[in-house]
């Protein structure tokens, strides 16, 4: 008899795609033809990426998202059903599964169309749909604003929000995030977007944290490439370094590192045991081609 599953201590509720990516010498120009050398298949999303590192790094994990009934659905979940996330409540809509469809020519140079496909029905009435929600709670912004707003409503415990890329989203949701986890790109656009702002300003990042926990965030958490994050909260705001490794591809570093400082936190670390936690899983990704691919399937050493 199948034993019921234990419940989650990570949710994750976001999108999931399959990357289509052709290699090729240059990017074509509008109108133009150009033969690439090879393509890959790859699952990406990330919502599914910030759920396998979470799974990766440790914590049971479920997530809830949408994928067609195309092929491409069982490419999208193959990684998280390997690394045993719990997939129960993915639906199958009649949309396709989301797809990246990404050009990348021999500089590294990159040319991308995104089509969220299932990824849209993941909407207030989906996630209203799905029922209760386990454990810390993981948002991004690749689904509509009215999936992340139910889901925060129905969130557990605290909330980490990665909102990339950056949707309008109602003040009383962008205030729920503990963390709020962006980029300095994010943070000053999700800043602005407090202030009422049209433009972002240009300020350093850590007057950027500050100010976003003066606007009432209980935590802000602001990654910074290969010089590592800041984490502010409680009215300070301080830098870890990163860790210093030759970076290939630095693709899906930032989901790794959101869904590996979910599952620290749940493991029950303060905040910046955890950034310091994901930023040495995150490391890790960056020396390793791909999203998903790049992740450490074993973290025992870190
Ligand atoms: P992406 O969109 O590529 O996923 P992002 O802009 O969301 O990335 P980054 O700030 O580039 O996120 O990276 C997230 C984290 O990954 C950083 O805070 C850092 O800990 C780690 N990281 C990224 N690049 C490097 C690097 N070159 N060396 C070491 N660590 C890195």
């Amino acid at each position: 008899m199948e034993q019921p599953l234990e419940q989650p201590q990570v949710t994750v509720v976001g999108s999931s795609n399959v990357d289509i990516t052709a290699l090729m010498d240059r990017l074509p120009a509008p109108g133009e033809t150009v033969l690439a050398d090879s393509y890959q298949l790859t699952p990406g999303g990330k919502g599914a990426n910030q759920a396998l590192a979470a799974a990766l790094a440790g914590a049971r994990t479920e997530f809830i998202g949408a994928v067609g009934q195309d092929p491409n659905a069982q490419i999208a979940l193959e990684q998280l059903d390997a690394a045993g996330v719990q997939l129960g409540r993915v639906a199958r809509v009649p949309e396709n599964t989301g797809v990246a469809i990404i050009q990348v020519d021999a500089g590294a140079e990159n040319c991308i169309a995104v089509v969220p496909g299932a990824n849209a029905s993941v909407d207030a009435a989906a996630v209203k749909a799905a029922g209760e929600l386990h454990g810390i709670l993981v948002l991004q912004g690749e689904i509509p604003a009215s999936g992340i707003g139910a889901a925060i409503d129905a969130a557990a415990e605290r909330v980490v929000l990665n909102l990339a890329p950056v949707i309008e989203l109602e003040r009383r949701y962008l205030l729920a995030a503990n963390p709020l986890v962006a980029n300095e790109h994010e943070a000053a656009l999700i800043l602005a977007q407090l202030d009422g702002a049209d433009q972002p300003v240009d300020e350093p990042e850590e007057a950027i944290a500050a100010k976003l926990l003066a606007h009432g965030i209980a935590s802000v958490v602001i990654t910074l490439g290969a010089n590592g994050c800041l984490v502010a909260e409680g009215g300070t705001v301080q830098q870890l370094p990163a860790v210093k490794v030759k970076a290939v591809d630095t693709t899906g570093a930032g989901d790794a590192f959101t869904g590996a400082l979910a599952a620290r936190l749940a493991a029950g670390d303060t905040l910046v045991q955890a950034a310091g936690f994901a930023g040495k899983f995150a490391a890790l990704t960056v020396q390793g081609h791909g999203a998903q691919a790049s992740y450490p399937r074993s973290v025992d050493n870190l």
